[in-house]
């Protein structure tokens, strides 16, 4: 496994792949890899000739009051990660390659699904991943793209900007994978300490909650919502950011909930702040 740290570099890998008729998989990361990368790692090697994993901690898509500084990472350890999943290249390019001076272009969506959910509470941050993820798809070019659902507006969010610049990739969301009490893995996770890590599991609780509230027809968002953060303020340490029930696709809020909506949450414990989400299915 070989790591590009310039744009020639990896540019010139992906360029000999494609020649060589080989279709290549990106697997965008801010590195602290877990077993929820190495998924999307998994599913890259499985469908693309050639898998490229990028690590890259993205300034932009931080707020000033946020944990850029202190995000953590592990490059080494990531490295041996991917090699063992059978990725083929690592791109882990730095602050100035992907910024450098002078630079002033941003991808930023309009519809108002970046201001509902975490679109609230962190203003310019889909801006910031809308930035850095155009940029790794016109260096990288690849055939495909892996993203996890447990980052579900994310997801939504670049699936727009796919859609709406006319990207040539194929957006493939793959699903959250899980701790034993079924907290969503996290690299935020090892912020917190082991009261506020055993609190958390509550996320997944109230999760299963609506799950079975939507299963016996519960179909009111507020019901449901209202009931969710019930159960996850039984956990003193909760300090619940939204609890809301919104359209798939828009992420604009539902009334009545429908196959496809998207259940998501955002909770802090202490200074963590946790996202989850599930999809609606009857
Ligand atoms: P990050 O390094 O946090 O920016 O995440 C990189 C990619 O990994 C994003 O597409 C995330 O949605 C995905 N990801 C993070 N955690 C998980 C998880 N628990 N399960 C599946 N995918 C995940």
């Amino acid at each position: 496994m070989r790591v590009a740290v310039t744009v020639e570099e990896i540019r010139n890998q992906v360029k000999e792949w494609k020649r060589e008729g080989l279709s290549v998989g990106l697997v965008p990361t801010m590195g602290a890899l877990h077993e929820g990368h190495a998924s999307l790692v998994d599913a890259s090697v499985k469908s693309c000739d050639r898998t490229v994993t990028s690590i890259f901690v993205n300034p932009k898509q931080f707020g000033k009051s946020e944990d850029l500084d202190s995000y953590p990472r592990t490059f080494d350890e990531d490295c041996r990660i991917l090699e063992e999943r059978g990725c083929d290249m690592v791109f882990a390019p730095t602050v100035d390659v992907m910024y450098p001076d002078g630079f002033g272009a941003e991808i930023q969506i309009t519809t108002d699904m970046v201001n509902q959910l975490c679109g609230a509470s962190r203003p310019g941050h889909f801006k910031g991943v809308c930035t850095v993820v155009g940029k790794l798809f016109n260096i990288v070019a690849p055939d495909k793209a892996f993203f996890g659902e447990k980052d579900a507006q994310q997801l939504a969010v670049i699936r727009k900007m796919v859609k709406d610049l006319n990207f040539d990739v194929e957006v493939v969301g793959c699903p959250t994978i899980r701790e034993a009490d079924g907290l969503a893995k996290s690299s935020r996770n090892v912020y917190m300490n082991e009261e506020e890590r055993n609190a958390a599991g509550i996320l997944y609780q109230s999760m299963l909650k609506a799950q079975e509230l939507i299963k016996n027809g519960e179909r009111s968002a507020e019901t449901i919502a209202e009931q969710m953060k019930a159960l996850i303020a039984t956990e003193g340490m909760a300090q619940i950011d939204y609890v809301r029930i919104v359209d798939g696709l828009t992420l604009l809020p539902t009334d009545e909930v429908k196959a496809g909506d998207l259940v998501a949450l955002a909770v802090c414990f202490g200074n963590t702040r946790l996202i989850d989400n599930f999809t609606v299915s009857f």
